[in-house]
């Protein structure tokens, strides 16, 4: 199989993104808009920190504007609150991101619903996740829905395949589980706690790793031909799948580095931008 797999090329896909949203951003300024992104950093984790410093690079290299807000670890969640707000009220920001996770001693979800749905271009706010449920959201969350456009991308149909989703978390496994049953894929997700975890992904024509664990998944899991999408991202540039072992099985596979995690930034921006778009279409209403 190896000689014919597809190599899911991320970098592809997200230059491909970038010319359309670089376009928008063009057409903005035109019009007087700066579309904003603003990013919230708590604390001091060297992952986070360089998250956000990609997520900084990527928007300006295609001319949106990244505002960094640096918190120190101690702070409490009724100060991550007022920070939020002052970003809801300011109207030259389109977008929040509060970069995850953060300080146990915070409460992330009173944190995340207080970004106004406007500005949730990463749908972290419950009503973003219920919009995204219902397939009506205006900004899914962004790994979700770049898993997604890579799939489309590389006309890789989900209607009636079964999708393994291995993760559950409210970013990741829980919204890509919905939006793949939302294309007519019949999904199972997996846990920690689901029993014989290789018997299930075997079954799969479409796998979607998202556990945070460096080559979780091995190469005799994967059933021939299935297609293979590695959310993962851990230290040392190493995804959740084991890629070496798998690609062999596998008709269509993402690396790790260049395959998800690129989209996931263009799909950042792309939201950004469409949200600074209604902005201006409020002002002309
Ligand atoms: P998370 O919140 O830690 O969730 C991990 C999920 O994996 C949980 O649902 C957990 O189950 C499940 N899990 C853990 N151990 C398992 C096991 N042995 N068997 C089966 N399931 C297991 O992680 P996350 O935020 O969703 O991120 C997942 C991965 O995606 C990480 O590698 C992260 O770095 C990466 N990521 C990448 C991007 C990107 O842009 N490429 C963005 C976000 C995250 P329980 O619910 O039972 O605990």
């Amino acid at each position: 199989m190896s000689d014919n797999t597809l190599i899911l090329n991320g970098q592809t896909v997200a230059d491909y993104m970038r010319e359309e949203t670089g376009a928008k951003v063009k057409e903005l300024k035109e019009q007087g808009i700066q579309p904003c992104l603003a990013t919230i950093l708590v604390g001091d984790d060297p992952s986070s920190a360089t998250y956000v410093r990609m997520k900084g690079n990527a928007c300006a290299r295609i001319g949106v504007e990244s505002i960094k807000v640096v918190l120190p670890a101690e702070t409490t969640t009724e100060e991550l609150i007022q920070e939020i707000n002052k970003l809801n009220q300011d109207p030259s920001v389109h977008g929040i991101l509060l970069q995850h996770p953060v300080p146990h001693h915070i409460d992330e979800r009173a944190c995340f619903d207080t970004i106004s749905i406007e500005k949730d271009v990463d749908g972290v706010t419950t009503l973003g996740y219920a919009l995204n449920a219902f397939g009506e959201a205006d900004y899914p969350s962004c790994t979700p829905q770049a898993i997604i456009r890579i799939l489309d991308f590389y006309n890789i149909s989900m209607e009636g395949k079964h999708a393994v989703v291995i993760g559950r978390s409210p970013i990741l496994g829980k919204p890509v589980s919905a939006m793949l049953l939302n294309r007519n894929a019949t999904v199972t997700t997996c846990h920690s706690r689901t029993v014989n975890i290789e018997a299930i992904v075997k079954q799969a024509d479409i796998v979607v790793a998202a556990v945070g664990k460096p080559n979780f998944v091995q190469g005799d899991w994967i059933k021939p031909g299935a297609v293979v999408v590695d959310a993962g991202y851990n230290k040392g540039n190493i995804g959740d799948v084991d890629y070496d072992a798998c690609l062999p099985h596998s008709s269509a596979i993402t690396p790790v580095p260049g395959g998800v995690g690129p989209v996931t930034i263009a799909t950042l921006i792309e939201h950004t931008v469409k949200s600074a778009y209604k902005s201006l279409l409020k002002q002309e209403q």
